[in-house]
């Protein structure tokens, strides 16, 4: 084990062979020796490799976070307030180190990683206000000389697993406010680019959390089903595919933790006839193409309606051959996917599409990269006359992969997004108020966006889907994120007086 906190912070995340776990404050090789490749997607490149834990691994940061969490829920609200703001500082100075690591192993482009970054700062900032998140409520004389009050208090050690397509913001949807609350952390990154999370150990340690409080696990399935059953672990918050959302979801709940899973999606944006064509273009292009469609929140499904299909269309095709696909350190607009596979599987979406009668306005595979040849390239991808049964639609494909869905109303659109399994985002472009106002209502969908295509929620709202994009009642951060990693609990106090006096069997009743 190295104990130098710096080793992870500065770089030991970066420069060793083998990514390690992080438990007790402190690096961890892990016994079993089961490795996997971490790969520069840009290049192709192996860069690195992770360990993958085995359970024994995984019962150490679990053994680690449980020893460390009585001390940590009852520390001052004010220490860990200054914990907190400390993290803040330090990963708002380094954040441009941390934006590197994620466009190394994932392929983002920088400023796309930067902007990652940012919006994970955000719960962050939001968690920093603790004090006030944290109070409940006191109501004097409830009965006759009788007050009620209520607190919240941490769950105990926590799990939260995350995705590839956001190495740093996804942990940092949860972790931030887990640990404010008072609670410990494991956090299961994941296994293809792993190494943000390592950086974000070394910060903490920096920051002043106690050893133990927050740890990191690598791993694969078997870190995972460590943590799905081992008692000790409380609650757990995930993120990822939708069938592995709900995996999680049923067997956690099944060995009694509160669990929120997060899964897929398949986004929709519709262009009412009323709308501004350019500008709903440029969103279609920045939410279609931004971080090569591997964002969960990426629209995938362009539906105009009426007339303005084909003016729409050429215009998007227009901007999407103008899109730079590169090595994300080289300034340009689209990085690569994240793993040969992936690409393999994308482009066969785009294959599948053609052979059922799709037409390719812009064709990704066809592309000429700003880049090493070895890079998992796909360009960005129009496809029009794309219909609902195709599995261009059905699937979500995550990746840069804009499929038009044309319709003649406003009625056939709401009945094709409402009609999907998934519910994450949507969004709708219009200038009519009225239509934007009655869209709100009738669709089923967990974050819309009126004229934002990719409408996120801010920290202190919550972010969530409905339907197969989230397994669980508690949407994360904000503060149904509070919630979930808290229990309510009411007190009710007297302090005894002759007036209490007597025997009386019936039920408590307020006088
Ligand atoms: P994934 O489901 O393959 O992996 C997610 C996590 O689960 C990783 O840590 C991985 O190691 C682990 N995992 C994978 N297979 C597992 C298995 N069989 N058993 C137990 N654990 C397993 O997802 P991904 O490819 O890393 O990420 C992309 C997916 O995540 C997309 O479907 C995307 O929509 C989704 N996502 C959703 C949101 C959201 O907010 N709803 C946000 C980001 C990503």
């Amino acid at each position: 084990m190295n104990s130098d906190p710096t080793a992870a912070a500065a770089g030991g995340a970066l420069a060793p062979d083998l990514v390690q776990h992080w438990v007790d404050g402190a690096l961890r090789a892990g016994v079993g020796g089961r490795t996997a490749p971490v790969t520069n997607p840009a290049t192709g490149q192996v860069l690195r490799r992770v360990a993958l834990a085995d359970q024994e691994d995984t019962e150490a940061a679990i053994s680690a976070a449980d020893r460390a969490f009585p001390k940590w829920r009852d520390l001052s609200l004010t220490r860990r307030t200054e914990v907190l703001f400390s993290f803040r500082e330090l990963l708002n100075s380094r954040k441009h180190e941390l934006a590197a690591i994620i466009t190394s192993e994932h392929g983002k482009v920088l400023d796309d990683a930067l902007g990652e970054v940012a919006r994970g700062q955000e719960v962050v900032e939001f968690a920093c206000g603790l004090a006030h998140l944290l109070k409940g409520g006191f109501s004097e004389n409830a009965s006759t000389r009788v007050d009620v009050h209520s607190v919240r208090q941490p769950l105990g050690p926590v799990a939260v697993i995350s995705p590839f397509n956001f190495p740093a913001m996804v942990p940092m949807w949860f972790f931030p406010i887990a640990i404010a609350c008072g609670n410990t952390v494991v956090l299961k990154p994941s296994e293809k680019d792993p190494s943000a999370a390592l950086w974000l150990a070394g910060l903490w340690k920096e920051a002043g959390l106690p050893d133990g409080v927050f740890n990191v696990v690598n791993g694969d399935r078997i870190a995972v089903d460590t943590l799905l059953t081992d008692p000790r672990i409380k609650s757990v918050s995930f993120v990822g595919s939708t069938p592995v959302a709900q995996y999680v979801y049923e067997t956690g709940s099944a060995h009694g933790k509160r669990v929120q899973a997060l899964g897929g999606a398949k986004n929709h944006m519709i262009v009412l006839p009323d709308a501004d064509l350019d500008l709903a273009a440029d969103a279609a292009i920045n939410a279609g193409f931004g971080s090569a469609g591997e964002r969960c929140m990426a629209i995938s499904a362009l539906v105009p309606v009426g007339g303005i299909a084909d003016d729409l269309v050429a215009r998007i095709a227009d901007r999407a051959a103008k899109i730079v696909t590169g090595d994300g350190t080289l300034g340009c607009d689209m990085g690569p996917l994240v793993t040969r596979e992936h690409r393999d599987r994308v482009s066969d979406y785009v294959d599948a599409g053609e052979a059922s009668g799709a037409r390719i306005v812009v064709d990704g595979r066809l592309i000429d990269p700003r880049g090493d040849a070895g890079g998992f390239w796909l360009g960005p991808t129009l496809i029009d006359h794309v219909t609902p049964d195709m599995s261009v639609y059905t699937d979500e494909i995550f990746g840069p992969v804009l499929s038009v869905v044309r319709v003649d109303t406003y009625e056939e659109a709401i009945e094709l997004v409402n009609g999907n399994p998934y519910g994450n985002g949507v969004a709708i472009f219009t200038n009519d108020g009225g239509a934007a106002r009655r869209f709100q209502n009738e669709i089923e969908v967990g974050m819309v966006g009126v004229n934002v295509p990719i409408p996120v929620p801010m920290a202190y709202y919550s972010f969530g889907g409905w339907k197969n994009s989230l397994f669980g009642d508690a949407h994360a951060h904000g503060t149904e994120g509070i919630q979930f990693f808290t229990r309510g609990k009411v007190i009710t106090t007297r302090w005894l007086d002759p007036s209490h006096a007597g025997i009386d069997l019936g039920f408590p009743q307020n006088r």
